[in-house]
């Protein structure tokens, strides 16, 4: 099944057909179907084919699941070996060789403080039912309620169904600001700003007046993902861990987006040395198929039986392919491959920059890079010096990619943030092909009159 010879193309009026029924059958809340009206028949690696028998390089990769790209030979195989075992594929949350293999390899990659006193709970299959039960351990485990979040997070889509199940209690959210160099809340950036973002989530947890009562726990991202790839400086992520831990207050690293050698590191929080009490993951080490988990300190498990539940946790083919995934990277170093090219397509990119005064800022750790577009010739917002960021310029952007043969994604407050999640076996070859197209893409994005009317309002 290697794309070597391009698949035969469909004739136009087959998948013409399928994106045209798509449109009708499926839901107004379709995501990615709408910017990427593609039709995709077979995949390997950075390659996607689409029924149109065109070849796109594959730069959102499954939001960020596929470590290896598509169909990499290991991962293939691991599914194969499962499937010809006659293994049972559903087996709830029992106990499999399978699992057992997968328990075993992801401790192996955990940092060596955490895994050895760890504990894990299998959980529905998205990211979001392992983030649900994260907080429902860090509830139990301390007896209290609220939250502590941050601007800019993006943790999941579930709400409702536990409370629809009179299962929930009430959840407050106390948002704290996330630091940020480009349009920092406090007009600073850099260290200073961070300190001062520091300080702000101290001053509201011991102001005994207004601020807020003891929460459960703390959530974070060590790199926004979904916000537009905001990366949370060393020190600051070291004040955090301070700062939880002097309060007894547990600390969450939702690591969903950033594990498996993403940002360069195996897990994000390595970068900093960061010790976290719970660890969210889920998309890269399923291998390309679901799976989610959350990994807690052995201390918080003071769960009863049932508390966290679920029918789809033993996906014995998501385990085998995430076993497979797991050992591939650490086996070949390729957090260090991906904190390499990370840094030479940063620099790449940054030149860029200096061409086009519509990148307002590039940004990112590893292999999760950011590129936000601003309207340079708009007065800066608020009084401070950034650009204005501009929605219909990243939407052009976008889509001049796709024209070429390339697929991003877009994130940030405003879709702003053109995003690059390649898969970490990326060739130097391939990252060259990616800027190449993307900075022509920018190019025909800004010469196109996809901005404003003669009179300046949007379109
Ligand atoms: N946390 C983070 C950091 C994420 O990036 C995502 C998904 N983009 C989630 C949680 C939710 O995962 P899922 O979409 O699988 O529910």
């Amino acid at each position: 099944m290697a794309v070597t010879e391009p698949a035969p193309a469909a004739p136009p009026a087959a998948y013409e057909g399928i994106l045209r029924r798509q449109a009708m059958r499926e839901s107004a809340a379709r995501t990615y179907a709408r910017s990427l009206p593609i039709v995709p028949v077979r995949a390997r690696g950075l390659t996607i084919e689409g029924a149109d028998g065109r070849r796109y390089l594959d730069c959102l990769s499954g939001a960020g699941t596929l470590a290896l790209g598509h169909n990499h030979p290991v991962v293939l195989e691991a599914i194969k070996k499962v499937l010809d075992s006659g293994a049972p594929l559903h087996v709830l949350d029992l106990a499999t060789p399978v699992k057992d293999a997968f328990t075993t390899e992801l401790f192996a990659t955990l940092p060596r403080e955490f895994a050895d006193n760890a504990r894990i709970q299998f959980c529905g299959p998205a990211g979001t039912d392992a983030v649900e039960a994260a907080f429902k351990l860090v509830r139990a485990a301390t007896g209290r309620s609220g939250l502590l979040a941050f601007t800019g997070a993006y943790h999941g889509m579930t709400a409702g169904a536990l409370a629809a199940s009179g299962g929930a209690e009430d959840v407050r959210v106390t948002r704290l600001p996330f630091p940020q160099d480009y349009r920092c809340p406090f007009g600073i950036g850099g260290e200073r700003g961070a300190r001062i973002a520091a300080r702000w989530t101290e001053t509201v947890l011991d102001d005994p007046k207004s601020g807020t009562p003891a929460p459960a726990g703390m959530i974070l991202e060590p790199v926004q993902g979904e916000g537009g790839v905001n990366p949370a400086p060393d020190g600051w992520l070291r004040r955090m861990r301070d700062i939880t831990e002097a309060r007894s207050i547990p600390l969450i690293a939702d690591e969903v987006q950033t594990g498996v050698g993403r940002t360069g590191a195996f897990w994000a929080v390595e970068h900093s040395g960061v010790v976290p009490d719970v660890m969210v993951l889920s998309k890269a080490i399923g291998g390309s198929l679901p799976l989610a988990v959350i990994v807690y300190r052995s201390e918080l498990d003071t769960w009863k039986p049932g508390a966290h539940a679920g029918t789809f946790r033993g996906n014995q083919l998501a385990m085998a392919a995430g076993t497979a995934t797991l050992a591939h990277v650490r086996e070949n170093r390729l957090a260090e491959r991906a904190a390499t090219l990370g840094a030479r397509m940063l620099a790449s990119l940054r030149a860029l920059a200096s061409h086009h005064p519509c990148i307002g800022d590039v940004r990112g750790r590893g292999l999760m890079i950011g590129v936000e577009l601003v309207d340079p010739e708009a007065a800066p917002v608020d009084g401070g010096s950034e650009a204005p960021p501009d929605p219909l310029l990243a939407l052009a952007v976008q889509q001049e990619c796709l024209r070429r043969g390339l697929i991003v994604e877009l994130g940030g407050r405003h879709s702003t943030v053109v995003r690059l999640l390649p898969p970490l076996t990326l060739t130097d070859e391939q990252a060259t092909a990616v800027v190449d197209r993307l900075a022509d893409a920018m190019a025909a994005a800004e010469r196109s009159p996809h901005r404003r009317t003669p009179t300046g309002s949007i379109r």
